[in-house]
């Protein structure tokens, strides 16, 4: 853990991102204000699946195709921050049910990722899943239990030698230039009435099913460049049909839509690290890994409040990555 004795930080936005960096922060002796203008859990954080997926994430979505080592190193440190703040972790796996089985096997292989063939699915234990929710809510605690105030008010540039951390997921406007590099994706995600309540995650083409006891969760849509929240009928339809043909049992129960917008930076990967403008560290587009990544980004941005080596991702991860292709 980074030493951060006498260092004052605001961070802005209450999601994974931000409570974890809030917690990193000051449990190495920050002085650390919160701030957030919207109602806790009301954000892309809250809206989530949980999934801590490095395997499927890497097979399945090729944007992440080139960095399992880098998802598995953030995954693995889960298990002593959940420990540490109360959050419960599901390691039942994940189960690839779809058209291209054999694809999706041999892909995992040739990731490196351990997985195998049962039946007609292909599994994996190297994915785990969290209630996020309740996460968010047990990091808050933690993180107050640290000292770190919370102030329900939009956060503003730096001042008077304090530090600003922004972590305010798709938030495209204001007080960094580089947050003008980020993609809005909008996603919507059914909560049901029932369905699978333990187990694997179910993976399909372009759905998943996340089994809970209080009704699994099925998401989930990509809806690029859109960063509204209102609930479209037909997106709705569509992941009921989707999820429908996974599990035909699931074809009566009721559901409740929610909506939230991820944001993407042109790579895929989060932008971690100092911006362009002075006094303030970057900690936003983490696309659709956000809770998998949270403990991991929350490091990174430790080690550079603290002056010390930000490890070997940070190269991967700075926000100056995107200056270098330019120019
Ligand atoms: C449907 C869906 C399913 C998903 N499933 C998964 C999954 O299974 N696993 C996974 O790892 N990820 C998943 N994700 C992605 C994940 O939710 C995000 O990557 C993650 O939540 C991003 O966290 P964050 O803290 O960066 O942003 P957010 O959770 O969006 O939080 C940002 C906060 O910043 C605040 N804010 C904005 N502007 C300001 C300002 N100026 N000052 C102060 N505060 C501000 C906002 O109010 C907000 O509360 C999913 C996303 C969606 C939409």
């Amino acid at each position: 853990m980074a030493t951060l004795t006498g260092a004052r930080v605001t961070v802005a936005g209450a999601g994974a991102l931000g409570l974890c960096i809030a917690l990193e922060l000051a449990r190495g002796g920050s002085e650390v204000t919160v701030r957030d203008p919207a109602a806790p859990g009301d954000n892309a954080s809250g809206v989530a699946a949980g999934m801590l997926a490095p395997a499927f994430e890497t097979a399945l979505d090729a944007t992440s195709a080139d960095h399992l080592d880098l998802l598995l190193a953030a995954r693995d440190l889960w298990p002593e921050l959940a420990e540490r703040v109360g959050i419960g972790l599901d390691r039942s796996g994940a189960a690839y049910h779809g058209e291209h089985i054999g694809a999706v096997a041999a892909r995992l292989k040739a990731l490196g990722a351990a997985a195998g063939i049962y039946g007609d699915r292909v599994y994996t234990r190297e994915d785990w899943r969290l209630s996020p929710r309740p996460a968010l809510a047990a990091l808050r605690s933690a993180a107050e239990a640290c000292g770190v105030r919370f102030e329900q008010a939009r956060a503003e540039a730096p001042g008077d030698g304090a530090l600003l951390v922004l972590a305010t997921g798709a938030e495209r406007r204001g007080l960094a230039p580089e947050l003008a590099l980020l993609e809005p994706i909008k996603g919507h995600i059914l909560r049901l009435s029932g369905g699978p309540d333990i187990g694997p995650v179910i993976r399909g083409d372009g759905v998943y099913i996340v089994p809970d006891a209080a009704g699994a969760s099925v998401g989930a849509s990509m809806e690029r460049g859109v960063d509204d929240r209102v609930v479209d009928a037909a997106r709705v339809a569509a992941l009921r049909e989707a999820a429908k043909a996974l599990l035909p049992e699931l074809a009566d129960l009721e559901v409740r839509a929610e909506t939230g917008v991820r944001a993407a930076t042109p790579d895929g990967l989060p932008m971690v690290g100092r911006s362009a403008a002075p006094g303030v560290l970057l900690a936003v587009g983490a696309r659709r890994n956000g809770w998998l990544l949270a403990p991991l980004v929350a490091q990174v941005v430790a080690a550079y409040v603290a002056g010390d080596d930000p490890g070997p991702f940070a190269a991967r991860l700075d926000p100056r990555r995107f200056d270098r292709q330019q120019g």
